[in-house]
């Protein structure tokens, strides 16, 4: 079969691990038989060009009978690749695998190997714990339509990215899921029943008049009557995204405030199923957020209601959050001024020199930086391993000047960062190479992928 749909000098490379005899400790030969049967297979025409080893000492114990409880015979190490050709000159140039000179070559070459989606056996696999432990995660998905599109029953584009919206929340991860969270946060339910609680929306977004939402308003669909129009709001429309989505010039600018506020709102629903359950649950949590701690643009107000929900819980129960960040100006100065930070070292960020050496200007000086979108404060931290983090840790009170007790169990969360180090990128953790591994369609190749789907689908 093989042969057949080979190239005239094309070549097949199968690796294989060792197998053992069931319940004795003897190797099977299996693994020889296989390759005979490729090989002597006239009508195949197959040959052996080169077999090869690949050395894994790393592997687990096995077979771990023999191995670790008898301790009668040596961890099984290698498996065998054969390189088979139905020529004996196929397609080959040996200079393609060089080894490599420079120890950084190697250790791109190491990390790349780990990536290559060889084929390990098991064990190894699941030693590398995340290669699949992240079939486990639970993936949350939202499709928003970003310009050109009217959902059925919908006047136009604008109402519909707002119905999207309010069905994703009111959809996951469960029935009602995040838009109760959102409605627990934003009353502070956890802490208060008072009915008459107010959220003031800005701008409705059928009259643009500002609203004040009375928690005992909001019906049992999340949804608003508007006083001045009569219309229907969204619990959702409290996000404000429809003041920057334009019928013409789509959506395209609300993605990023989009994306940052529901990673924080699944955070707050985290929270809230935790205090349901077992409120002691939070004081073993580390949740780490990709990028600051802070809500931006039109969703910018939820940073009050979430300082008061990391003040609520500091004081009643714990709190371990961190925000990390991965580009921006503050890691490209944590680069540079990590050189003349000793390990285990942490600069906090106060007004004096975020508007000194990151962000150019005076700033207010009365005004924390950024105090209207963050509810935390900023660090550089450098740890044992040399790596070096960009955190925002939760404060109760925004200040000035920070000091260390002004963020919130700050030597935990930076004890178990380093803790979480991973090898795979430079200065990674092991739960946002996870969280990446899922996501990891890069925007160029999945927009053409995506783009060539739709035709598809649209001309069926
Ligand atoms: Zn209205």
């Amino acid at each position: 079969m093989f042969s057949s749909v080979l190239a005239p000098n094309g070549s097949i490379v199968i690796e294989m691990g060792n197998a053992w005899e069931k319940n004795r400790p003897v190797q099977s030969l299996l693994h020889l038989n296989s390759l005979l049967s490729f090989v002597n297979n006239e009508k195949a025409g197959l040959r052996l060009c080169q077999e090869f080893i690949c050395y894994n000492p790393a592997r687990l114990p096995s077979p771990a009978q023999w191995v670790t409880i008898h301790r009668i015979r040596a961890i099984d190490s290698f498996t065998h690749e054969w390189w088979i050709s139905n020529s004996d000159y196929p397609k080959a140039d040996n200079r393609r695998v060089l080894r490599p000179y420079s120890k950084s070559m190697k250790k791109l070459l190491k990390s790349g190997k780990f990536n290559s989606g060889k084929r390990p056996s098991e064990h190894v696999i699941s030693e590398k714990g995340f290669l699949t432990d992240n079939q486990n995660i639970q993936r949350i998905k939202l499709v928003v339509p970003t310009k050109g599109i009217a959902l059925d029953g919908e006047i136009d584009f604008v109402s519909s990215v707002r119905r999207t919206i309010y069905e994703f929340f009111i959809s996951q991860p469960e029935r009602n899921g995040f838009i109760d969270a959102l409605k627990w946060l934003i009353f502070e339910e956890y802490s208060s029943s008072d009915n008459s609680k107010i959220w003031h929306l800005a701008t409705c977004p059928h009259c643009s008049v500002g609203v004040d939402i009375q928690k005992k308003n909001v019906q049992n669909d999340y949804t608003i009557t508007c006083p001045h129009c009569g219309d229907k709001i969204y619990l959702t429309d409290i996000l404000r995204l429809h003041e920057v989505i334009d019928n013409e010039l789509g959506a395209g600018g609300i993605l990023g405030y989009l994306t940052s506020a529901v990673e924080q709102i699944i955070i707050v629903y985290l929270i809230k199923q935790m205090l349901n359950i077992r409120p002691s649950l939070l004081s073993q949590t580390l949740f780490v957020k990709d990028g600051p701690l802070a809500f931006f643009g039109q969703t910018a107000n939820l940073h009050k209601p979430m300082r008061k929900l990391m003040t609520f819980l500091n004081q009643n129960h714990s709190i371990y959050l961190v925000g990390l960040e991965k580009s921006g100006s503050f890691v490209e100065h944590a680069v540079q001024a990590s050189k003349k930070m000793l390990p285990k070292q942490m600069l906090l960020l106060g007004n004096s020199y975020i508007y000194k050496y990151i962000i150019p200007g005076n700033g207010r000086d009365s005004e924390p930086y950024a105090i209207s979108s963050y509810y935390g404060h900023k660090v550089i931290f450098k740890s044992e391993h040399n790596n070096v983090y960009v955190a925002t840790i939760p404060n109760v009170q925004a200040m000035v000047e920070p000091q260390i007790s002004d963020y919130i169990n700050i030597n935990e969360i930076l004890y178990n960062i380093t803790a979480l180090k991973c090898d795979l990128y430079y200065n990674s953790l092991v739960p946002v190479v996870m969280a990446n591994k899922l996501v990891s369609l890069a925007d160029h190749p999945s927009s053409d992928l995506l783009k060539t789907f739709a035709q598809e689908k649209i001309i069926q």
